[in-house]
């Protein structure tokens, strides 16, 4: 099944669907949703149908005394474990198909059963009897509601039935016929056609249902996102750190703050267009090398996050060095440094583990690390020492006593 899109729903809300039939994928999205809200109520459907059904075993004994032994054998010997092997064949294999198949079943077989054995009767009461058929057509449209082409065909078999049974009976005089035949017929279009609006307005419901949800999702996918990088925005990052901090076995967790080099420079000189479109390949190149390893954020204007659960310190660092060299490896010119001179990144590093060290404290490190790099020359990445409580190559770590770093900005 292919992705149905909120654009799909809504070309399909337009078009309209007269004929009851969605475009493949919602159609596919529709027949599961179908199955599976009537099959969990197909046991509830067979249990009242059939108590009605057999106790018409009373209007049998009253009214079809003659024929009276052979109705009782088809409700309770035909019937009954038909309608109970229906309910556990849509257990065992449900679907939209197989429920409109034994709701056919069912109706059809309900309506020829008594009125087979009906034929062989010579009650004067057959008139009344047989108009406990309408029972069934109402059971079949209304409570079983199989699709409009199931019900279409439904009603044409039980009427053929009927219509046929009563002839064969040969009991009533043509004006009585006439006047069952319409009968039957003009109940069959009323219920055919209110069959028809019902089932569009199910599938009405099921298609704004159905944008209701997309729509839904889009908007939670939108919230946690960057729009002009697509990557995670500093917002979600308080759901990615809910999640590891609230592991049970506690998580090695790496911290990668990126941040361009003289970004402003560039800005100046090739315009805050073009700014945006390094900024984008600059994303996109360390989503690819950090691939699946980790989760990457743009925490500030072209500050990046990257971080990455369950890594040893030398694959975080060795990760950091890779996103720098790619990084570089792109060639793109800040011709505000001057000519020749490429866009490059520094990276500061930060590990530790979820029960020693919080987020906050771990993106202070990295901040740390990369204020390092910076003085260190820039394009290059910085490692926290945890040991001396700074960045590798710096003094005294004072850089972690600089105010806390907020989840979202
Ligand atoms: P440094 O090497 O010290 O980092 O120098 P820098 O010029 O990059 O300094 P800094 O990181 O403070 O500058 C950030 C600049 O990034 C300022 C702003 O012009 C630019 N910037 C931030 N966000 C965006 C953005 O979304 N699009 C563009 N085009 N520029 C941005
Ligand atoms: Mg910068
Ligand atoms: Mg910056």
């Amino acid at each position: 099944m292919g992705v149905v899109t909120l654009g799909d729903v809504d070309r399909q809300i337009g078009r309209g669907f007269k004929f009851l039939r969605f475009s493949p994928d919602i159609e596919t999205a529709f027949l599961h949703d179908y199955a599976a809200s009537r099959i969990r109520l197909a046991a509830v459907w067979a249990i009242i149908g059939t108590l009605i059904y057999d106790s018409v075993f009373f209007g049998d004994a009253t009214m079809m005394p003659d024929v009276f032994s052979e109705l009782v054998t088809v409700r309770f010997g035909i019937f009954t474990p038909f309608a109970l092997f229906s309910v556990l064949a849509l257990r065992r294999w449900p679907s939209a198909r197989n429920y409109d198949l034994l709701s056919i079943s069912v109706a059809v077989l309900g309506v020829s059963l008594p009125m087979s054995v009906a034929v062989f009767s010579n009650s004067p009461y057959l008139f009344v009897y047989q108009n406990g058929n309408v029972a069934a057509f109402l059971f079949f449209v209304v409570a079983l509601r199989p699709r409009i082409l199931t019900i279409l065909v439904g009603l044409a078999l039980m009427c053929a039935v009927q219509f046929t049974t009563t002839k064969l009976n040969g009991t009533f005089d043509d004006v009585t016929y006439t006047g069952i035949v319409t009968f039957y017929v003009t109940l069959t279009i009323f219920l055919a056609m209110s069959a028809y609006f019902m089932e569009h307005k199910d599938r009405l419901n099921f298609l704004h249902q159905l944008r209701g949800s997309l729509l839904h999702a889009e908007l939670e996918r939108k919230s946690e996102r960057d729009e002009l990088t697509g990557l995670f925005n500093r917002h979600s990052l308080a759901r990615v750190r809910q999640t590891i901090w609230s592991r049970q076995s506690a998580a090695a967790v790496a911290v990668i703050m990126l941040d361009i080099d003289r970004f402003k420079l560039f800005n100046d000189v090739h315009g805050h267009i073009e700014g945006d479109d390094c900024l984008r390949a600059v994303c996109h190149c360390i989503l690819l090398e950090v691939g699946s390893a980790g989760e990457t954020f743009r925490f500030g204007g072209e500050e990046i996050l990257v971080l990455m659960t369950d890594v040893e310190q030398e694959q975080a660092i060795e990760t950091a060095e890779r996103i720098r060299a790619a990084i570089e490896a792109l060639r793109i010119r800040n011709r505000g440094l001057g000519d020749g001179q490429l866009v490059t990144a520094s990276l500061g590093v930060a590990f530790g583990n979820a029960d020693e060290a919080s987020l906050e404290d771990l993106l202070r490190a990295a901040d740390a690390a990369l204020y390092q790099a910076k003085r260190d020359g820039r394009n290059t990445v910085s490692i926290f020492d945890v040991a001396r409580r700074g960045p590798t190559g710096s003094g005294p770590g004072d850089d972690t006593a600089r105010a806390p770093i907020p989840l979202a900005s």
